[in-house]
């Protein structure tokens, strides 16, 4: 029998059955190492008593009293209720459960310690539930002499037993730290048992006001190695998905597809465009799938660098398809393929959810047949039916509203053929590099850093909606220079009905107060036939001014519309009103936007406004919104896809996060002995990702 270690598997442990065992799995414990590693949420302060006479409620203390007065009361529930007291004061225990055993123990004269959180009561302060032990005698039992720890739980495995066996786990020893402390960043120089040490028992001199917040050196220098083992993760995910065979798709060559599609093109492609082509254009042509991100600001250009991504693939003898976030944005992208590719004798079909039949069909066929090249669509493309012939690459725009389960699904498209399609993922949230690597870490990673030449930035005014008249000055004002306008309504409800019918009353005012004005009206509940037709007049300059609601959010291109007017600005996030600036400013013509807020301002929406006007820069805008926000909502906590750390934080860790990359990259290199047992210990049963 081999000797017990923190490699051995929990159940070998004392008095641990196959039940508890089972049941520790839940919290992704399996050996005893896993227990080490399974860290406090917070902590308790159980090393010194309270008096009751200056407790306030809220407060989670530790208290010792004697019992004043016990009885049995029957309101709307029977309750005990236990006077206790102190020579500073009086508090009341409330027990909902209670049985003979207690009540015998708690009479009057009885000395009684408890732990729990201070609740304002009907008369007084009261604790209800608390844990407590009846003392002999008041001094009779030491206090605690490190914070108690709390973790995370599960049903039929309580703190005391995952305290017990964290206890049991600790004194195994014989912890490997792969990450010596030479080689992590100065201000962690913590050796990692002593790490753990401190984090599971906190001597009561630590600094709990850290250790509560999770800036704690110690718990920092976790934070650092899950970051590491986190790349680690990912590294070895991609390289794996680069074994997996994908066509090689020749690199365009001076008179190919592509560059007769850039020929064509009315502008010159930016270096940033082109440099970010070049790359995606060598990872098509290997053998293995490309996996890469394109990060570009709104109005970068990243619709030709796709396009052209999409045309190495046809060129090569096989299908594209670019999938976009909403039916609106999809229609956009088509019409713009359909408009660049036709001429070149590239066929382009169109995939909706909300296609007749009789068309999708046929749409279909030409799918499972081959004969169409590039296909545009929304959410549709996943669906079962959807069966092509050669899919040779995946475009997703807006990655931020897809989750990486959507993507494996379309990547599966292709899987009968043998191989996997390339895959191009772009998006302009902006996220901060090094955010991004690790929140996709899975993908590479290029960067158009580079706006088309002679786009003037967007003057960005705040107007409070007392002054809404001024608007309709500037809205005649662009119009009588030939301009457009957007006009968004927006509402913080969820509710998409109350925003249309919002939306409807506002045109309505517009068109009455602006007689001269060809006025639109777009939102989400139009048919999509209508909803087209709509955008395509106001695409080709029939309508002036475009009431709408947020379905105009992300990838909206008209470039003769120079002013945004968002009404309710205050409600929306820096993220979002940076995405639907964006819509204006893409052409050559000066721009604004106007944020319109119902005052008064809260904090957070005057620093957002602020940043707003200070800044038009998305990565500038998104390093304030980290700020603001932190990550989980600047990169959207409700989808998928995301990776999900254990202890590191990526706002408050972020700055551990380049050096954590380099470590990554150097041990990643040296051999996979460290990198097993980082990978193994952080990131075991895959790279996990958050759930919907
Ligand atoms: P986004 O990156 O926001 O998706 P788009 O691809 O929609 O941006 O491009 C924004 C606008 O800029 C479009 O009208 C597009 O035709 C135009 N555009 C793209 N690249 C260039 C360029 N190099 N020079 C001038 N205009 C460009
Ligand atoms: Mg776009």
């Amino acid at each position: 029998m081999t000797a017990l270690g923190l490699q051995s598997p929990v159940a070998a442990m004392k008095g641990v059955g196959e039940r508890l065992a089972e049941r520790l799995t839940r919290l992704g414990i399996e050996r005893v190492e896993d227990l080490l590693f399974h860290l406090p949420l917070r902590y308790q302060d159980r090393s010194r008593l309270h008096p009751l006479g200056g407790l306030r409620p809220q407060q989670e203390v530790l208290i010792q009293g004697q019992v004043l007065h016990a009885e049995v009361v029957v309101r709307r529930r029977r309750a005990l209720l236990v006077r206790l007291g102190d020579q500073t004061g009086q508090i009341t225990l409330r027990f909902f459960h209670f049985g003979s055993t207690q009540r015998n123990q708690l009479v009057t004269g009885q000395w009684v310690r408890a732990f729990g959180e201070a609740r304002a009561g009907v008369v007084g302060l009261e604790m209800v539930h608390p844990e407590y032990r009846i003392l002999a005698e008041p001094d009779g039992e030491p206090l605690e002499q490190t914070l108690t720890p709390v973790y995370p739980a599960t049903e039929g495995v309580g703190q005391a037993t995952l305290r017990r066996l964290i206890g049991l786990a600790r004194a195994y020893g014989g912890l490997h730290d792969w990450l010596p402390v030479d080689r992590l960043p100065d201000t962690l120089r913590y050796g990692l048992a002593e790490a753990i040490e401190l984090i599971h028992a906190p001597p009561v001199d630590a600094d709990t006001a850290a250790l509560l917040t999770g800036r704690h050196p110690a718990q920092r220098r976790l934070a650092f190695e899950e970051l590491v083992a986190h790349q680690l993760g990912m590294a070895r995910l991609r390289a794996e998905a680069r074994t997996e065979n994908a066509p090689p798709l020749p690199a365009p060559t001076a008179d190919s597809l592509c560059a007769r599609f850039v020929g064509a093109l009315p502008f010159a492609l930016t270096g940033a465009q082109q440099r970010v082509m070049d790359e995606i254009a060598a990872d098509l042509s290997r053998a293995h799938p490309m996996l890469r991100l394109v990060q570009g600001d709104v109005g970068s250009g990243k619709t030709v660098v796709a396009v052209a991504a999409c045309l190495q693939a046809v060129a090569g003898g096989y299908q594209a398809a670019m999938m976009a976030p909403t039916e609106l944005l999809a229609e956009q992208h088509y019409r713009n393929a359909e408009r660049w590719l036709a001429p070149l004798g590239v066929r382009v079909v169109w995939l909706s959810g909300r296609q007749r039949e009789t068309q999708r069909s046929e749409v279909l066929a030409e799918l499972a047949d081959g004969r169409a090249a590039v296909t545009v669509g929304t959410h549709a493309l996943f669906q079962e039916a959807v069966r092509f012939a050669r899919l040779g690459l995946v475009v997703i725009d807006e990655q931020h509203r897809f989750g990486v389960h959507q993507r494996l699904a379309l990547r599966e498209k292709a899987a009968d053929g043998g191989w996997v399609p390339h895959q191009l993922v772009m998006t302009a949230t902006p996220i901060p590099r090094t955010l991004a690597m690790t929140a996709y870490a899975d993908l590479d990673y290029s960067v158009i850093d580079e706006l088309p030449p002679g786009r003037e930035p967007v003057v960005t005014v705040a107007i409070p909606d007392t002054r809404r008249s001024e608007i309709v000055e500037r809205i005649n004002a662009a119009v009588g220079r030939g301009q457009q306008v957007y006009w968004v309504c927006t509402l913080i409800e969820e509710s998409e009905a109350l925003q249309c019918e919002t939306a409807e009353a506002t045109y309505a005012l517009l068109t009455e107060t602006l007689p001269a004005v060809a006025v639109g009206l777009v939102h989400g509940r139009l048919k999509a036939a209508d909803k087209e037709a709509v955008m395509r007049a106001f695409q080709q300059g029939e309508l002036d001014l475009l009431v709408a609601t947020t379905v105009i959010e992300v990838g909206v291109d008209v470039p003769n519309a120079s002013l945004m007017v968002i009404e309710n600005a205050e409600r929306l996030g820096l993220a979002q009103l940076h995405q639907l600036r964006g819509r204006v400013g893409r052409g050559t013509a000066a721009s604004s936007c106007v944020l319109l807020y119902h005052p008064p301002l809260g904090e957070t929406a005057r620093r957002r406004l602020q940043v707003m006007r200070e800044t038009g820069d998305g990565f500038e805008v998104a390093r304030h919104d980290l700020e603001i926000r932190g990550p989980g909502e600047l990169l959207g906590t409700r989808q998928t896809g995301l990776a999900r750390l254990r202890v590191a934080d990526m706002a408050q860790d972020a700055d551990l996060i380049p050096a954590a990359l380099q470590l990554a990259h150097a041990l990643a290199s040296v051999g996979s002995a460290a990198s097993d047992a980082l990978i193994r210990r952080w990131v075991a049963g895959g790279i996990r990702y958050a759930q919907v």
